[in-house]
């Protein structure tokens, strides 16, 4: 099984740190789609199949948090785990993501580990099935795997 993936964040730059980091963390991807905001997002959800939202918050036209309350409202999109990919850090704010029923936070900067392991155990419990990553090809020496986004 290959996962569609919506990236949604204001920064093209952040967006494809994220679709590298993904990649890296060998989930079998599918598609990447990508969304500048929250109602690019929704346009594409409404003309593609994605299995899962990678989200920022804080996005201009429409932030990440009006994106999880329409896609929670929506019968087609409510099955579809959102993780918020953030440096909103308060308090406040993650509790308000956790009542609406996001499947994940992870705050900026962050290290690839932690996406991946995010990525992992939200798709796995969405999809209740163990996502096996493909066999990585052996770390070449050198390689910095600490990058710190
Ligand atoms: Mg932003």
């Amino acid at each position: 099984m290959a996962f569609n993936i919506l990236v949604a964040d204001d920064s093209a730059t952040m967006r494809v740190v994220i679709k590298k980091t993904v990649e890296m963390a060998g989930v079998p991807v599918g598609r990447f789609f990508d969304a500048a905001h929250g109602k690019e997002a929704l346009e594409i959800l409404e003309n593609n199949w994605i299995d899962v939202i990678l989200s920022d918050i804080n996005m201009p036209v429409m932030g990440g948090m009006e994106l999880l309350r329409e896609v929670m409202a929506n019968e087609d999109f409510k099955r579809i785990p959102l993780i918020f990919i953030t440096t909103e850090s308060s308090e406040a704010r993650m509790d308000e993501a956790r009542k609406l029923g996001v499947a994940g936070y992870v705050k900026k900067p962050f290290q690839p580990e932690t996406i991946k392991k995010i990525l992992y155990e939200v798709l796995e419990k969405a999809f209740q099935h163990t996502v096996e990553a493909p066999p990585q090809p052996a770390a070449e020496s050198g390689d910095d795997d600490d990058m710190d986004f």
